[in-house]
Protein backbone atom coordinates (compact mmCIF):
# COMPACT_ATOMS: atom_id res chain seq x y z
CA UNK A 1 0.00 0.00 0.00
CA UNK A 2 1.12 3.65 -0.92
CA UNK A 3 0.10 7.02 0.54
CA UNK A 4 -0.22 7.75 -3.49
CA UNK A 5 -2.79 4.51 -3.99
CA UNK A 6 -4.51 5.90 -0.99
CA UNK A 7 -5.03 8.98 -2.16
CA UNK A 8 -5.84 7.75 -5.66
CA UNK A 9 -8.67 5.36 -4.34
CA UNK A 10 -10.16 8.40 -2.69
CA UNK A 11 -10.06 10.55 -5.42
CA UNK A 12 -12.39 7.92 -6.85
CA UNK A 13 -14.76 7.79 -4.74
CA UNK A 14 -14.10 4.47 -2.88
CA UNK A 15 -14.55 3.57 0.64
CA UNK A 16 -10.97 3.54 2.00
CA UNK A 17 -10.37 0.43 4.96
CA UNK A 18 -9.42 1.29 8.40
CA UNK A 19 -6.15 -0.28 7.52
CA UNK A 20 -5.81 2.45 4.99
CA UNK A 21 -6.73 5.36 7.15
CA UNK A 22 -4.13 4.23 9.68
CA UNK A 23 -1.28 4.24 7.12
CA UNK A 24 -2.44 7.46 6.28
CA UNK A 25 -2.56 8.95 9.84
CA UNK A 26 0.42 6.94 10.96
CA UNK A 27 2.70 8.12 8.63
CA UNK A 28 1.33 11.55 8.77
CA UNK A 29 2.35 10.99 12.73
CA UNK A 30 5.47 9.21 12.10
CA UNK A 31 6.51 12.03 9.18
CA UNK A 32 6.63 9.09 6.65
CA UNK A 33 3.73 10.50 4.99
CA UNK A 34 5.08 14.24 3.99
CA UNK A 35 1.92 16.92 4.56
CA UNK A 36 1.61 17.56 0.61
CA UNK A 37 -0.07 13.45 0.49
CA UNK A 38 -2.17 14.52 3.34
CA UNK A 39 -3.81 17.56 2.03
CA UNK A 40 -4.07 15.92 -0.95
CA UNK A 41 -5.90 12.90 0.81
CA UNK A 42 -8.11 15.70 2.47
CA UNK A 43 -8.58 17.43 -0.62
CA UNK A 44 -10.16 13.97 -1.87
CA UNK A 45 -11.77 13.68 1.41
CA UNK A 46 -13.73 17.03 0.79
CA UNK A 47 -14.78 16.06 -2.61
CA UNK A 48 -15.84 12.45 -2.33
CA UNK A 49 -17.11 12.43 1.48
CA UNK A 50 -16.87 9.75 3.21
CA UNK A 51 -19.33 6.27 4.99
CA UNK A 52 -20.45 6.01 8.04
CA UNK A 53 -18.27 3.05 8.48
CA UNK A 54 -14.84 5.26 7.15
CA UNK A 55 -16.23 8.02 9.65
CA UNK A 56 -15.87 6.06 12.68
CA UNK A 57 -12.83 4.45 11.76
CA UNK A 58 -11.29 7.80 11.35
CA UNK A 59 -12.67 9.00 14.16
CA UNK A 60 -11.78 6.15 16.32
CA UNK A 61 -8.25 6.43 14.76
CA UNK A 62 -7.67 9.79 15.61
CA UNK A 63 -8.90 9.30 19.07
CA UNK A 64 -6.65 6.59 19.66
CA UNK A 65 -3.34 8.19 18.13
CA UNK A 66 -2.86 9.87 21.74
CA UNK A 67 -3.85 8.92 25.26
CA UNK A 68 -7.55 8.52 26.15
CA UNK A 69 -8.39 10.53 29.85
CA UNK A 70 -9.72 8.45 32.38
CA UNK A 71 -12.13 10.42 34.96
CA UNK A 72 -14.39 7.62 36.25
CA UNK A 73 -13.12 7.80 39.81
CA UNK A 74 -14.84 11.73 40.00
CA UNK A 75 -17.90 12.09 41.96
CA UNK A 76 -19.20 15.28 40.21
CA UNK A 77 -20.70 14.74 36.52
CA UNK A 78 -18.13 15.20 33.68
CA UNK A 79 -19.02 17.56 31.07
CA UNK A 80 -18.13 19.36 27.72
CA UNK A 81 -19.86 21.60 24.81
CA UNK A 82 -18.14 22.12 21.03
CA UNK A 83 -19.06 24.94 18.95
CA UNK A 84 -18.47 23.66 15.22
CA UNK A 85 -17.34 27.15 14.87
CA UNK A 86 -18.37 30.91 14.29
CA UNK A 87 -17.55 34.56 14.66
CA UNK A 88 -17.19 36.16 17.50
CA UNK A 89 -17.87 32.64 19.80
CA UNK A 90 -16.46 32.95 22.71
CA UNK A 91 -18.99 31.07 24.58
CA UNK A 92 -16.73 28.47 25.55
CA UNK A 93 -14.39 31.31 27.81
CA UNK A 94 -18.30 32.00 30.17
CA UNK A 95 -19.30 28.70 30.28
CA UNK A 96 -16.66 26.50 30.84
CA UNK A 97 -15.57 27.96 34.38
CA UNK A 98 -19.87 28.90 34.81
CA UNK A 99 -20.39 24.90 34.71
CA UNK A 100 -17.16 24.08 36.86
CA UNK A 101 -18.73 26.67 39.38
CA UNK A 102 -21.80 25.08 39.12
CA UNK A 103 -20.94 21.57 40.04
CA UNK A 104 -19.96 20.03 36.72
CA UNK A 105 -16.25 18.56 35.78
CA UNK A 106 -15.20 20.34 32.74
CA UNK A 107 -12.57 18.40 31.03
CA UNK A 108 -11.52 20.44 27.62
CA UNK A 109 -9.55 19.83 24.70
CA UNK A 110 -10.10 23.48 22.86
CA UNK A 111 -9.21 24.31 19.15
CA UNK A 112 -7.42 27.17 17.31
CA UNK A 113 -8.66 29.30 15.21
CA UNK A 114 -10.06 27.80 11.84
CA UNK A 115 -10.48 29.12 8.49
CA UNK A 116 -12.79 32.16 9.05
CA UNK A 117 -13.64 31.30 12.65
CA UNK A 118 -11.54 31.66 15.84
CA UNK A 119 -10.70 29.31 18.29
CA UNK A 120 -10.38 29.37 21.80
CA UNK A 121 -6.85 28.41 22.57
CA UNK A 122 -6.24 31.58 20.37
CA UNK A 123 -8.28 33.61 22.56
CA UNK A 124 -7.13 32.16 26.26
CA UNK A 125 -3.23 32.47 24.80
CA UNK A 126 -3.76 36.22 24.26
CA UNK A 127 -4.26 36.41 28.02
CA UNK A 128 -0.62 37.33 29.28
CA UNK A 129 1.27 33.95 30.44
CA UNK A 130 -1.85 31.72 29.62
CA UNK A 131 -0.78 28.20 28.90
CA UNK A 132 -2.66 25.58 27.11
CA UNK A 133 -0.10 22.87 27.20
CA UNK A 134 -0.78 20.14 29.74
CA UNK A 135 1.04 16.58 29.92
CA UNK A 136 -2.09 13.96 30.41
CA UNK A 137 -1.44 13.75 33.70
CA UNK A 138 -1.20 17.57 34.15
CA UNK A 139 -4.73 17.72 32.49
CA UNK A 140 -6.22 14.78 34.90
CA UNK A 141 -4.97 16.21 38.03
CA UNK A 142 -6.29 20.23 37.04
CA UNK A 143 -9.85 18.15 36.32
CA UNK A 144 -9.71 17.09 39.77
CA UNK A 145 -8.45 19.91 41.77
CA UNK A 146 -10.01 22.74 40.17
CA UNK A 147 -12.80 21.24 38.20
CA UNK A 148 -11.82 22.66 34.83
CA UNK A 149 -8.93 22.63 32.40
CA UNK A 150 -8.36 23.80 28.60
CA UNK A 151 -6.20 22.82 27.29
CA UNK A 152 -4.69 21.66 23.64
CA UNK A 153 -4.31 18.82 21.15
CA UNK A 154 -1.15 17.42 21.76
CA UNK A 155 1.87 14.75 20.80
CA UNK A 156 0.43 12.58 23.43
CA UNK A 157 -3.43 14.17 23.40
CA UNK A 158 -5.36 13.86 19.85
CA UNK A 159 -1.89 14.18 17.85
CA UNK A 160 -3.35 13.59 14.82
CA UNK A 161 -6.07 15.90 15.22
CA UNK A 162 -3.57 18.64 15.99
CA UNK A 163 -1.73 18.04 12.81
CA UNK A 164 -5.03 17.33 10.68
CA UNK A 165 -6.77 20.33 12.09
CA UNK A 166 -3.75 23.05 11.31
CA UNK A 167 -4.04 21.11 7.44
CA UNK A 168 -7.27 22.02 7.29
CA UNK A 169 -7.22 25.73 8.57
CA UNK A 170 -4.78 26.67 5.51
CA UNK A 171 -5.97 23.84 2.74
CA UNK A 172 -9.86 25.38 2.27
CA UNK A 173 -11.15 21.66 3.59
CA UNK A 174 -12.66 22.96 7.16
CA UNK A 175 -16.22 22.18 5.78
CA UNK A 176 -16.53 18.51 5.53
CA UNK A 177 -18.55 16.68 7.50
CA UNK A 178 -16.81 13.52 8.33
CA UNK A 179 -13.37 15.35 8.88
CA UNK A 180 -15.43 17.75 11.33
CA UNK A 181 -17.05 15.04 12.74
CA UNK A 182 -13.55 13.37 13.61
CA UNK A 183 -11.95 16.34 14.52
CA UNK A 184 -14.52 17.18 17.19
CA UNK A 185 -15.41 13.49 18.18
CA UNK A 186 -11.98 12.21 18.74
CA UNK A 187 -10.69 15.34 21.04
CA UNK A 188 -13.84 15.21 23.42
CA UNK A 189 -14.08 11.18 23.49
CA UNK A 190 -10.42 11.38 24.75
CA UNK A 191 -11.31 13.55 27.51
CA UNK A 192 -13.00 11.13 29.57
CA UNK A 193 -16.88 12.95 29.77
CA UNK A 194 -20.03 11.09 30.15
CA UNK A 195 -21.77 14.48 28.71
CA UNK A 196 -21.85 16.04 25.50
CA UNK A 197 -23.53 19.19 24.32
CA UNK A 198 -22.88 19.92 20.57
CA UNK A 199 -23.27 23.91 19.76
CA UNK A 200 -23.64 23.83 15.89
CA UNK A 201 -23.64 27.05 14.43
CA UNK A 202 -26.15 27.86 11.24
CA UNK A 203 -25.96 30.59 8.76
CA UNK A 204 -23.17 33.17 6.93
CA UNK A 205 -20.52 32.85 9.44
CA UNK A 206 -20.83 28.94 10.42
CA UNK A 207 -19.08 26.25 8.71
CA UNK A 208 -22.58 25.58 7.47
CA UNK A 209 -24.89 28.30 6.03
CA UNK A 210 -28.16 25.81 5.55
CA UNK A 211 -30.20 24.44 8.47
CA UNK A 212 -30.61 20.96 6.31
CA UNK A 213 -26.16 21.13 6.36
CA UNK A 214 -26.04 21.25 10.03
CA UNK A 215 -28.68 18.89 10.85
CA UNK A 216 -26.73 16.65 8.52
CA UNK A 217 -23.95 17.21 10.63
CA UNK A 218 -25.77 17.21 13.80
CA UNK A 219 -26.80 13.65 12.68
CA UNK A 220 -23.41 12.59 12.25
CA UNK A 221 -21.52 13.76 15.26
CA UNK A 222 -24.81 12.45 17.63
CA UNK A 223 -24.49 9.16 15.76
CA UNK A 224 -20.66 8.64 16.88
CA UNK A 225 -21.05 9.93 20.60
CA UNK A 226 -23.92 7.29 21.14
CA UNK A 227 -21.75 4.48 19.48
CA UNK A 228 -19.25 6.13 21.75
CA UNK A 229 -21.87 5.81 25.04
CA UNK A 230 -22.00 9.46 25.53
CA UNK A 231 -24.72 11.14 26.58
CA UNK A 232 -24.94 13.77 23.38
CA UNK A 233 -27.17 16.50 22.44
CA UNK A 234 -26.81 19.45 19.83
CA UNK A 235 -28.12 22.84 19.89
CA UNK A 236 -28.49 24.73 17.03
CA UNK A 237 -27.54 28.23 16.82
CA UNK A 238 -27.58 30.85 14.46
CA UNK A 239 -24.36 32.55 13.00
CA UNK A 240 -25.74 34.92 10.28
CA UNK A 241 -23.97 37.39 12.38
CA UNK A 242 -21.35 37.77 14.60
CA UNK A 243 -22.17 36.56 18.72
CA UNK A 244 -21.78 39.67 20.66
CA UNK A 245 -20.05 42.95 19.88
CA UNK A 246 -16.28 41.81 19.66
CA UNK A 247 -14.41 39.55 17.24
CA UNK A 248 -10.75 39.11 17.55
CA UNK A 249 -8.67 37.41 20.37
CA UNK A 250 -7.94 40.05 22.93
CA UNK A 251 -11.30 41.53 22.42
CA UNK A 252 -13.22 38.81 23.01
CA UNK A 253 -11.27 37.57 26.49
CA UNK A 254 -12.45 41.29 27.27
CA UNK A 255 -16.26 41.24 26.59
CA UNK A 256 -16.05 37.27 27.94
CA UNK A 257 -14.63 38.72 31.32
CA UNK A 258 -17.57 41.95 30.96
CA UNK A 259 -20.46 39.08 30.46
CA UNK A 260 -18.98 37.01 33.97
CA UNK A 261 -19.70 40.06 35.39
CA UNK A 262 -23.14 40.25 34.68
CA UNK A 263 -22.75 42.92 31.72
CA UNK A 264 -23.31 41.39 28.32
CA UNK A 265 -25.15 41.43 24.68
CA UNK A 266 -28.60 39.84 24.11
CA UNK A 267 -27.22 37.02 21.72
CA UNK A 268 -24.42 35.78 24.15
CA UNK A 269 -26.49 35.44 27.27
CA UNK A 270 -28.81 33.69 25.19
CA UNK A 271 -26.52 31.75 23.92
CA UNK A 272 -24.91 30.79 26.84
CA UNK A 273 -27.63 30.35 29.36
CA UNK A 274 -29.37 28.19 26.76
CA UNK A 275 -25.83 25.93 26.67
CA UNK A 276 -25.62 25.94 30.52
CA UNK A 277 -29.52 25.04 30.94
CA UNK A 278 -28.59 21.57 28.69
CA UNK A 279 -26.00 20.50 30.17
CA UNK A 280 -27.66 20.80 33.88
CA UNK A 281 -30.33 18.83 32.39
CA UNK A 282 -28.34 16.30 30.98
CA UNK A 283 -26.28 15.64 33.76
CA UNK A 284 -29.23 15.42 35.93
CA UNK A 285 -28.07 18.68 38.11
CA UNK A 286 -31.72 20.25 37.31
CA UNK A 287 -34.74 18.61 36.75
CA UNK A 288 -35.84 21.24 33.47
CA UNK A 289 -34.16 23.90 30.99
CA UNK A 290 -35.64 26.86 33.23
CA UNK A 291 -34.21 25.77 36.25
CA UNK A 292 -31.15 25.73 34.18
CA UNK A 293 -31.35 28.20 33.51
CA UNK A 294 -31.88 30.22 36.68
CA UNK A 295 -28.98 28.05 38.11
CA UNK A 296 -26.46 29.37 35.30
CA UNK A 297 -27.78 33.07 36.29
CA UNK A 298 -27.25 32.60 39.89
CA UNK A 299 -23.73 31.30 39.19
CA UNK A 300 -23.35 34.71 37.48
CA UNK A 301 -24.97 36.82 39.61
CA UNK A 302 -23.02 35.92 42.85
CA UNK A 303 -19.69 36.13 41.02
CA UNK A 304 -18.91 32.08 41.48
CA UNK A 305 -18.43 32.19 37.66
CA UNK A 306 -16.23 34.93 37.49
CA UNK A 307 -13.97 33.54 40.43
CA UNK A 308 -13.74 30.33 38.53
CA UNK A 309 -12.51 31.60 35.35
CA UNK A 310 -9.95 34.24 37.42
CA UNK A 311 -8.58 30.54 38.84
CA UNK A 312 -8.36 28.59 35.90
CA UNK A 313 -6.40 31.78 34.36
CA UNK A 314 -4.41 31.90 37.42
CA UNK A 315 -3.64 27.76 37.79
CA UNK A 316 -3.10 27.89 33.90
CA UNK A 317 -0.58 30.67 34.13
CA UNK A 318 -2.01 33.45 32.66
CA UNK A 319 -1.92 37.24 34.52
CA UNK A 320 -5.90 37.46 35.73
CA UNK A 321 -5.07 40.73 37.03
CA UNK A 322 -5.18 41.95 33.14
CA UNK A 323 -9.34 40.86 33.20
CA UNK A 324 -10.07 43.54 36.25
CA UNK A 325 -10.11 46.13 33.30
CA UNK A 326 -9.23 44.50 30.22
CA UNK A 327 -9.96 47.58 28.09
CA UNK A 328 -6.84 49.02 30.01
CA UNK A 329 -4.40 46.15 28.43
CA UNK A 330 -5.29 46.37 24.65
CA UNK A 331 -3.46 49.15 22.75
CA UNK A 332 -3.47 48.31 19.39
CA UNK A 333 -0.96 50.59 17.24
CA UNK A 334 -3.88 50.66 14.26
CA UNK A 335 -7.50 51.68 14.61
CA UNK A 336 -10.33 52.67 12.44
CA UNK A 337 -14.11 53.36 12.25
CA UNK A 338 -16.67 52.31 10.05
CA UNK A 339 -19.40 54.23 9.50
CA UNK A 340 -23.49 53.94 8.35
CA UNK A 341 -23.36 55.07 4.82
CA UNK A 342 -27.00 55.67 4.76
CA UNK A 343 -29.84 56.38 7.56
CA UNK A 344 -31.95 52.98 8.03
CA UNK A 345 -32.10 50.00 9.41
CA UNK A 346 -29.15 47.10 10.11
CA UNK A 347 -30.23 43.95 7.89
CA UNK A 348 -27.31 41.91 7.88
CA UNK A 349 -23.78 41.98 9.41
CA UNK A 350 -22.39 38.73 7.30
CA UNK A 351 -20.53 37.41 9.96
CA UNK A 352 -18.85 35.45 7.15
CA UNK A 353 -17.19 38.19 5.78
CA UNK A 354 -16.56 40.03 9.04
CA UNK A 355 -14.57 36.75 10.24
CA UNK A 356 -12.03 36.65 7.15
CA UNK A 357 -11.21 40.23 8.05
CA UNK A 358 -10.59 39.54 11.35
CA UNK A 359 -8.34 36.99 9.70
CA UNK A 360 -6.80 39.67 7.67
CA UNK A 361 -6.12 42.21 9.97
CA UNK A 362 -4.28 39.43 12.26
CA UNK A 363 -6.66 37.60 14.47
CA UNK A 364 -6.00 34.86 12.95
CA UNK A 365 -4.06 32.31 10.27
CA UNK A 366 -3.91 32.34 6.63
CA UNK A 367 -0.62 29.89 6.39
CA UNK A 368 0.92 27.36 9.23
CA UNK A 369 3.08 29.36 10.18
CA UNK A 370 1.24 32.87 10.61
CA UNK A 371 2.50 34.52 14.28
CA UNK A 372 -1.22 36.06 15.71
CA UNK A 373 -1.58 39.76 16.33
CA UNK A 374 -3.65 39.84 19.53
CA UNK A 375 -4.79 43.13 19.56
CA UNK A 376 -6.58 42.84 16.07
CA UNK A 377 -10.10 42.72 16.29
CA UNK A 378 -12.86 44.09 15.63
CA UNK A 379 -15.57 46.05 18.32
CA UNK A 380 -19.43 46.33 16.71
CA UNK A 381 -21.35 49.68 17.90
CA UNK A 382 -24.72 48.00 16.50
CA UNK A 383 -26.52 44.43 15.87
CA UNK A 384 -29.24 43.69 13.01
CA UNK A 385 -32.35 45.24 13.79
CA UNK A 386 -30.60 48.43 14.85
CA UNK A 387 -31.41 51.81 13.74
CA UNK A 388 -28.62 54.00 12.14
CA UNK A 389 -28.07 57.49 10.78
CA UNK A 390 -25.52 58.12 7.73
CA UNK A 391 -22.17 58.57 8.93
CA UNK A 392 -22.97 56.82 12.43
CA UNK A 393 -20.09 54.52 13.36
CA UNK A 394 -21.15 50.82 12.70
CA UNK A 395 -18.07 49.14 13.85
CA UNK A 396 -13.96 50.00 14.97
CA UNK A 397 -11.40 47.89 13.49
CA UNK A 398 -7.73 47.41 15.17
CA UNK A 399 -4.98 45.94 14.76
CA UNK A 400 -1.02 46.18 15.29
CA UNK A 401 -0.12 47.08 11.88
CA UNK A 402 -1.68 49.14 9.41
CA UNK A 403 -3.93 46.82 7.49
CA UNK A 404 -4.60 46.89 3.87
CA UNK A 405 -7.42 49.27 2.46
CA UNK A 406 -9.06 45.98 1.15
CA UNK A 407 -9.86 44.83 4.69
CA UNK A 408 -12.53 48.51 5.25
CA UNK A 409 -13.93 47.50 1.92
CA UNK A 410 -14.67 43.80 3.28
CA UNK A 411 -16.26 45.60 6.06
CA UNK A 412 -18.48 47.77 4.22
CA UNK A 413 -19.60 45.15 1.99
CA UNK A 414 -20.20 43.10 5.15
CA UNK A 415 -23.23 45.43 6.12
CA UNK A 416 -26.38 45.75 4.74
CA UNK A 417 -28.79 48.94 5.83
CA UNK A 418 -31.96 48.98 4.58
CA UNK A 419 -35.47 49.90 5.74
CA UNK A 420 -36.57 47.09 7.86
CA UNK A 421 -34.98 43.93 9.06
CA UNK A 422 -37.02 40.63 10.12
CA UNK A 423 -35.84 39.44 13.80
CA UNK A 424 -34.10 35.50 13.36
CA UNK A 425 -34.50 33.44 16.35
CA UNK A 426 -31.11 33.45 18.59
CA UNK A 427 -31.51 29.46 18.83
CA UNK A 428 -33.64 27.39 16.55
CA UNK A 429 -33.38 23.72 17.43
CA UNK A 430 -32.67 20.93 20.39
CA UNK A 431 -31.43 17.64 18.93
CA UNK A 432 -31.23 14.50 20.40
CA UNK A 433 -30.62 10.91 18.64
CA UNK A 434 -34.33 10.50 18.19
CA UNK A 435 -35.73 14.10 18.74
CA UNK A 436 -35.68 17.55 16.92
CA UNK A 437 -37.23 20.00 19.16
CA UNK A 438 -37.93 23.83 18.39
CA UNK A 439 -36.17 25.89 21.40
CA UNK A 440 -39.01 27.81 22.49
CA UNK A 441 -41.20 24.72 22.86
CA UNK A 442 -38.37 22.65 24.71
CA UNK A 443 -38.31 25.37 27.30
CA UNK A 444 -41.66 24.65 28.01
CA UNK A 445 -41.61 20.92 28.44
N1 LIG B 1 -14.16 22.29 15.75
C1 LIG B 1 -13.24 21.30 15.71
O1 LIG B 1 -12.66 20.93 16.71
N2 LIG B 1 -12.99 20.73 14.52
C2 LIG B 1 -13.61 21.07 13.40
O2 LIG B 1 -13.34 20.50 12.37
C3 LIG B 1 -14.57 22.12 13.44
C4 LIG B 1 -14.82 22.71 14.65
Amino acid sequence: MTAYEIIQKKQRGEELSREELSFMLEGMLRETVPDYQIAALLMAIYFQGMTPVETYSLTDLMLHSGEVIELNHLDAPRADKHSTGGVGDKVTLILAPLLAAGGVAVPMISGRGLGHTGGTLDKLEAIRGFSTSHTPEQFRRQVEEIGLCITSQSDRLVPADRRLYALRDVTATVDSVPLITGSIMSKKLAEGIDTLLLDVKVGSGAIFRTQPEALALTHNLLSIGQQAGINCAALLTQMEQPLGFTIGNWNEVAESARALQGDWPQDLREVTLAQAAVIFQQTGLEPDLAAGIARAQRLIEDGSALAKFAELVAVQGGDAETLQDPDTHWQPAFCQELKATQSGVIERLDAREFGLAAVALGAGRRQLTDQLDNSAGITLRIKAGDTVQAGEVIATFYADREPSPQVAARLQAAVTISDTAAALPVIQLLVTSDSELDWRAALQS
